[in-house]
C-alpha cells in the first residue's frame, strides 16, 4: 500500500491547530491543510479577553500565530493550501488540494463556519470598531452602551438577551415583522425591559469615522429611511458552515452542520469533526480548541484499534 499519513487535519482555527498539537505529541506526525486563508474567525478578531492564559487581551491573529508555532514545534506539518476534494468512500481516505493528493488513515474535519455579513462597505470598515459578530466575545467592551442587533433567529435573540445584561439598551433590527427564533427565546426577549424591536427594517449603512456612532435603517414596507444612534452593532444573521466539499460523504444536518455522534465521530469511521463546522451552540475559541483535543484523542484511539485489528 502507498504510504498514507496517520492523520490529516482540515482547517487551522483553534479546533484544527489544537488537534494538530495533540496528534503531534502522540507521535502521529499530523498533516494540517490550513486553507489559503488560514486561522478562521480569530483572524478577524481584535482583542481576545476570554481565552485562558492571557492576563492582557491577545489579538486574534496573534493567538493563531502562537497556536501554529506550537503545532509546528511539536512536529505537525502545516501546508497552506485549500482542500478542494475528499474521498471518504475508499480507505485509506483521499484528500486533494490544487497542488497534491494525500492518503490518510484518519481525518479530522475542522473547517469552521463563516458568520454571514450584511455585505455593506461600512460594516466591513467598522468591523472590530463597534461592529461585531459575537456577543460573548465583545459584549464586555460595550457595558452601559446603546446597542443594535441585526437578525430575527435564535442567534440574534440569544445575542440580544446576553447583551442586554451589559448594555444600557438593545434594539433588535429585523427585516420582517415576525421572528424565526424559538418561542422560549422570544418570550425571554419580549419580557426584557432593556430590549426593543425595530420591525420591517434593513440596515443600509453603519456610520462613524473611527468607531460606530449609529446606523441608517430603511423601513422595507414604507421605504422611509432614518438614522439612529448606537455605539455598537452586532450582526447575527446566521452562519455558513464550510461543508461544501463534504456533501455526499458526511452526514450534514438541515442547518448545514456536520452531524457528530459520540462527541466527534461522523458517519464515516475514522473521520472526526471538531469546532464550529459542527457546533452552532457555543462557537468559542476555547470550545473549538477543546473539540480539537477530543477529535485528536478519538483519532489516536481509532488508529490504535485499526492497527491492532490488522495484526
Ligand atoms: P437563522 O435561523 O438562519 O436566522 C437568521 C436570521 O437573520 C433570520 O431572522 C433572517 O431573516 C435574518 N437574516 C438573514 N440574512 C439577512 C440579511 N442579509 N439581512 C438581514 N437579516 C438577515 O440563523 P441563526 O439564528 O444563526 O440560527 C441558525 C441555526 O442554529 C438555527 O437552526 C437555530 O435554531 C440554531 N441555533 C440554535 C441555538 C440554540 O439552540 N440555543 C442558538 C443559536 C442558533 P428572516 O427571518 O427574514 O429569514
Amino acid at each position: 500500500m502507498e504510504s498514507a499519513s496517520n492523520v490529516v487535519i482540515i482547517g487551522s482555527g483553534p479546533a484544527g491547530l489544537t488537534a494538530a498539537i495533540y496528534c503531534a505529541r502522540a507521535g502521529l506526525s499530523p498533516v494540517v491543510y490550513t486553507g489559503s486563508k488560514y486561522g478562521g474567525q480569530l483572524m478577524v478578531t481584535s482583542d481576545v479577553e476570554n481565552y485562558p492564559g492571557f492576563t492582557d487581551p491577545v489579538q486574534g491573529p496573534d493567538l493563531i500565530d502562537r497556536m501554529k508555532a506550537q503545532a509546528e514545534k511539536v512536529g505537525a506539518l502545516l501546508i497552506q493550501d485549500d482542500v478542494t476534494e475528499v474521498n471518504f468512500k475508499t480507505y485509506p481516505f483521499v484528500v486533494r488540494t490544487p497542488q497534491e493528493e494525500r492518503k490518510a488513515l484518519s481525518v479530522i474535519v475542522a473547517s469552521g463556519a463563516n458568520p454571514r455579513r450584511l455585505n455593506l462597505e461600512s460594516e466591513a470598515r467598522l468591523m472590530g470598531k463597534g461592529v461585531s459578530n459575537c456577543a460573548v466575545c465583545d459584549g464586555f467592551f460595550f457595558r452601559g452602551k446603546r446597542l443594535a442587533v441585526v437578525g430575527g433567529g435564535d442567534t440574534a435573540l440569544e445575542e440580544a438577551t446576553y447583551l442586554s445584561q451589559l448594555a444600557s439598551s438593545v434594539t433588535v433590527i429585523h427585516r420582517r415583522d415576525t421572528l424565526r427564533a424559538s418561542n422560549a427565546l422570544q418570550k425571554e426577549a419580549f419580557s426584557d425591559p432593556k430590549l426593543g424591536f425595530l420591525w420591517d427594517s434593513a440596515v443600509t449603512e453603519v456610520t462613524g469615522e473611527k468607531k460606530v456612532d449609529g446606523v441608517r435603517v430603511r423601513n422595507v414596507k414604507s421605504g422611509e429611511e432614518k438614522w439612529m444612534p448606537f455605539d455598537g452593532l452586532f450582526v447575527a444573521i446566521g452562519y455558513d458552515p464550510n461543508t461544501e466539499i463534504f456533501k455526499g460523504q458526511l452526514d450534514i444536518d438541515a442547518k448545514g452542520y456536520i452531524v457528530a455522534r459520540n462527541e466527534t465521530e461522523t458517519n464515516v469511521k475514522g473521520v472526526f469533526v471538531a469546532g464550529d463546522v459542527r457546533d452552532f451552540r457555543y462557537r468559542q475559541a476555547v470550545t473549538a480548541a477543546a473539540d480539537g483535543c477530543k477529535a485528536a484523542l478519538d483519532a489516536e484511539r481509532f488508529l490504535k484499534e485499526t492497527r491492532s485489528a490488522s495484526r
